[in-house]
C-alpha cells in the first residue's frame, strides 16, 4: 500500500542525493554536508554524473549504479529534470522522494507537478514537497536539508508550509529555549500533507507535541479527521487570517465569516490549539511538550514579588484562566511556615525575602492540594537568592509532591542568572519564560488542550428528524428555474422542513390576495417585498411591520412595490409576503457558510442592525451536537444578554440551542446544495417561550 512508504520517507535507513554538487555553498553540496555533519547513522549515496568523490564519500554516476536498496532520495536538480530523476528512482525501487527543487505548483507550473506525481504513483513512491527545505530530526540524527545545524533538541515536532520560516525557527529554537525533535518542511504538499505527517508523528516516540505552521489546509475534512485521531497535543499557527478573504460576500454570514473564524472553528473541531503568533507558538508548544494538560480551572500562582503577582493575575483573566482565592485549608497550611506579612490568598506572595526554604514547602503543598489544577511559579531576581537555586527548588518541590498530572510553568524576571536558571528549568522539564504573561499564557494553552480533548471525547447525537426530501424538492424547483437564490418564502419552507420555528407567512400577488392572507394569519402582520433582485429588503423600503387592518394591508401592498421599483427599477417583483407579526424579543442572527475545504460552518451571534459593526459572532463546523449548540451560546461577547440583564428575564436558551442543533443538521445534510444561508433576525423570547425566525435567506451552490 502507498501509505506505508511514508515511514521510509520520514525515517529513512538510507538516502540518495540526486543532484549533489561539488561546489561548496551550493544547495546540492549543503545537502550532503549537512547529512554528514548531523552524523546520520544510515547509508548515504551521492549521485553525480562525473564526480568520483565528494566530502570523502564515494559518488555514484546514477541511481541504478547504487548496489543497495534506497529508502529515500533527496532531489535537487533543475525543475524540468525532476520527473526524469523521479522515474529513475522509481525504477530503482526508491520508496520516497524529498523534492527540494522549487518551480512547481507554487509558480503556476501545475503540469510539471502533476507529471511528477503521476510517476510517483506509478512506482508507489511517497513525495515530500516539491519546494521543501527538507527534514531535520534530532532523534534520527538526520539532517536531510540545506539548513544547519540540527535544532536545539526538544520534544516538539514542527511541520511547516513555509521553508524560510522553518529555517528561521531552527535557529530561533536556541533563543526561545524551545527545542525541536523534528522539523518537517511540507512545501507544496503535492502528496504528503499535514494530515499524513501528524498521523505519522503520533507514533513517533520523541514527539510529545505537534506544531503546525499553515497557510492553507487543502483537504479540510481529512485534516479534521486525522487531527482528531491524534492523542498528542497539536498546536497550529494559521497565517492569512486578516479581513482579505471576507470581501464581497453576498450574505451577512459571508461577510462575517472571514477565514479567521472558520479556521478557528476547524481547529476546535479537530482538537487543535491555535497559536496567536510565532512567539506564542514557541511558548505554548514548549509547555505542551513538557507538561500535562490542565484538567480543571483552578490556577495557583506563587511569587516572591507582589507586582508580578498582580500582573500575572491580570494576565490569567485575559487568557481565560482567572485566578480565584485558594481554599481556606490550603491557606492555613501555608500560614504554618510563612511569615505573617506573606499573602496566602492567590497569588501566594512569599515576599522578597523568600528563598528555597520558603519556596520548597509552599510549592509542594500548593501543587499537591486537590483544589489546585495548575501552578505558575514566579521569581523576581534581586541581590539575594541565586535564581539557579530557586530553579532547582522548583524541580525538587514538584518531584517531592509526587504530582505528575498537573502542569507547572515558571517565569524568572532578571538578568543573566535568571537566564541560566530558566535554561536549567527547561532542560529539566519545566517550561520557563522571560515574562510572567508568557508563563500564564503557556498554562492557558495547557488548559485549552484539556478542554479541547474533553470536547472531542464527547460524541453526542446529531439532529436526525429533518425532512431532507421536502427541502430538496423546494431547492430542485428553484434549480429548474435556473435560480441560485431561494425566495424568502422558499427559504422559510426549507427551514420549516427541519422544524425550525419560522413565522407563518404566504405570498400575495394582488391587493385582494394580500387582505385575504392577512385575515387568515390574523392581525397584526408584517409585509415584505419578494424579489430575487433585492437582498436587503429594508434598504429598498420593502418592509412594513405592525400592520393592523385591511386598510393598512392595501396601503402597504402598493407602497412596498413602489418603493422597490424606485430603489431598483430593473428588479423583478414576484409579489408581497404577508407574515405573522412576531413579538419582539432578543434579536439574534444565525448563519451558515459552506467552506470549500471544510464544509458547512454555522454562525451564531447577536443580531439587529449593528451585527456587521459589532461582529459579535461565533462559528462552529457543522453538524453540531446539542451540547456543542449550547456551548456556542456562551462563545459570544454578548452571551450575558441571554441570561437577562438589568431586570430582564432570562431567555429561552434551551429552545435556542435546539434551533442551532436543527439548523446545523440542515446545512450539513444539504451541503451539496446550500452555499450560504441566514436567519436574520430571529427573536429569542423568555424561558419557555421559544424562538421565532422572521427573515430567511438561502443561496445555492452555483457550480452544480
Ligand atoms: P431585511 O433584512 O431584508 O431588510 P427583514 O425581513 O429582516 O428584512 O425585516 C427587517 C426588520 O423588520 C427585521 O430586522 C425585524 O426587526 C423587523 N421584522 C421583519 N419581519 C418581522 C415580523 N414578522 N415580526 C416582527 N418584526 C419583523
Ligand atoms: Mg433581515
Amino acid at each position: 500500500m502507498l501509505g506505508d512508504n511514508i515511514h521510509f520517507l520520514l525515517q529513512p535507513r538510507s538516502i540518495a542525493i540526486v543532484g549533489v554538487s561539488t561546489k561548496p555553498g551550493k544547495i546540492g553540496y549543503l545537502l550532503l554536508e549537512n547529512i554528514l555533519q548531523g552524523e546520520y547513522p544510515g547509508k548515504v549515496y551521492p549521485i553525480h554524473p562525473s564526480a568520483s568523490e565528494i566530502l570523502g564519500l564515494k559518488v555514484y554516476p546514477s541511481i541504478h549504479s547504487v548496489p543497495e536498496e534506497i529508502d529515500a532520495a533527496l532531489i535537487s536538480v533543475p525543475a524540468k529534470m525532476v520527473p526524469q530523476m523521479a522515474e529513475e528512482c522509481g525504477k530503482k525501487g526508491v520508496k520516497g522522494l524529498i523534492v527540494i527543487t522549487s518551480g512547481f505548483g507554487e509558480v503556476g507550473e501545475h503540469d510539471l507537478e502533476n507529471q511528477l506525481m503521476d510517476i510517483a504513483h506509478q512506482y508507489n513512491m511517497r513525495v515530500l514537497g516539491p519546494n521543501v527545505v527538507g527534514i531535520l530530526s534530532n532523534g534520527d540524527r538526520l539532517n536531510a536539508s540545506f539548513i544547519a545545524p540540527l535544532p536545539l533538541p526538544g520534544k516538539v515536532s514542527m511541520i511547516s508550509q513555509s521553508g524560510a520560516l522553518l529555517a528561521a525557527l531552527n535557529l530561533a529554537s536556541h533563543s526561545y529555549r524551545a527545542g525541536f525533535e523534528k522539523l518537517i518542511s511540507v512545501g507544496n504538499m503535492a502528496d504528503i500533507d499535514f494530515a499524513d505527517v501528524i498521523g505519522w508523528l503520533n507514533q513517533d516516540e520523541g514527539t510529545h507535541c505537534i506544531a503546525l505552521y499553515a497557510e492553507e489546509i487543502k483537504d479540510g475534512k481529512r485534516f479534521i479527521e486525522a487531527a482528531g485521531k491524534v492523542s498528542k497535543p497539536i498546536i497550529a499557527l494559521k497565517a492569512g487570517v486578516s479581513k482579505h478573504g471576507a470581501a464581497a460576500a453576498a450574505s451577512h454570514t459571508g461577510s462575517l465569516a472571514g477565514t479567521a473564524k472558520v479556521y478557528s472553528a476547524v481547529f476546535e473541531k479537530a482538537g487543535v490549539i491555535q497559536a496567536t503568533g510565532l512567539g506564542n507558538l514557541f511558548n505554548r508548544s514548549l509547555a505542551l511538550s513538557l507538561q500535562a494538560p490542565m484538567k480543571g480551572d483552578h490556577l495557583a500562582i506563587v511569587t516572591n514579588g507582589g507586582g508580578v503577582g498582580v500582573l500575572s493575575a491580570d494576565a490569567a483573566e485575559h487568557f481565560g484562566v482567572p485566578v480565584q482565592f485558594m481554599p481556606e485549608d490550603l491557606q492555613e497550611e501555608l500560614r504554618q511556615f510563612l511569615p505573617p506579612f506573606a499573602s496566602t490568598k492567590n497569588p501566594v506572595d512569599l515576599t522578597g525575602m523568600a528563598g528555597p526554604d520558603w519556596y520548597l514547602p509552599s510549592l509542594r503543598k500548593t501543587l499537591s492540594h486537590p483544589w489546585v489544577d495548575g501552578l505558575v511559579v514566579l521569581f523576581t531576581e534581586g541581590a539575594g537568592h541565586d535564581p539557579v537555586e530557586i530553579a532547582k527548588t522548583i524541580r525538587r518541590a514538584v518531584d517531592e509532591s509526587g504530582v505528575n498530572n498537573k502542569p507547572v510553568t515558571a517565569s524568572f524576571i532578571g538578568g543573566d542568572r535568571s537566564e541560566k536558571a530558566m535554561k536549567w528549568l527547561v532542560e529539566h522539564g519545566i517550561p520557563a519564560y522571560n515574562v510572567p504573561e508568557e508563563a500564564i499564557d503557556a498554562l492557558a494553552g495547557l488548559h485549552e488542550c484539556a478542554k479541547l480533548k474533553k470536547g472531542m471525547a464527547f460524541s453526542g447525537e446529531i439532529y436526525s428528524n429533518g425532512k431532507t426530501e421536502t427541502a430538496l424538492a423546494i431547492i430542485q424547483k428553484a434549480r429548474s428555474e435556473n435560480r441560485t437564490v431561494l425566495s424568502e418564502i422558499e427559504a422559510h419552507q426549507v427551514f420549516a422542513s427541519y422544524q425550525l420555528p419560522v413565522a407563518q407567512m404566504n405570498l400575495a400577488t394582488s391587493e385582494e390576495d394580500a387582505v385575504k392572507i392577512a385575515r387568515e394569519i390574523n392581525y397584526p402582520v408584517a409585509m415584505k417585498i419578494v424579489s430575487p433582485d433585492i437582498l436587503h429588503k429594508s434598504d429598498a423600503g420593502g418592509v412594513k411591520v405592525n400592520i393592523q387592518d385591511d386598510v393598512g394591508v392595501r396601503e402597504a401592498y402598493h407602497s412596498v412595490i413602489e418603493n422597490a421599483k424606485a430603489y431598483k427599477p430593473s428588479a423583478r417583483i414576484q409579489g408581497v409576503m404577508i407574515q405573522e407579526m412576531a413579538q419582539s424579543g432578543l434579536e439574534i442572527i444565525l448563519g451558515s457558510v459552506n467552506d470549500p475545504a471544510f464544509g458547512p460552518a454555522i454562525m451564531f451571534g447577536m443580531g439587529g442592525i449593528f451585527v456587521e459593526v459589532l461582529r459579535d459572532v461565533t462559528f462552529k463546523i457543522a453538524p453540531l451536537t446539542l451540547e456543542q449548540s449550547n456551548q456556542m451560546l456562551d462563545e459570544i461577547r454578548g452571551a450575558a444578554l441571554l441570561d437577562g440583564v438589568r431586570g430582564e428575564a432570562p431567555r429561552d436558551r434551551q429552545a435556542l440551542a435546539e434551533v442551532l442543533f436543527r439548523y446545523s443538521s440542515l446545512v450539513y445534510d444539504l451541503a451539496e446544495e446550500i452555499s450560504e444561508s441566514d436567519a436574520n433576525p430571529a427573536f429569542v423570547y423568555e424561558e419557555g417561550q421559544g424562538v421565532r425566525i422572521v427573515d430567511a435567506r438561502i443561496l445555492l451552490n452555483s457550480n452544480k
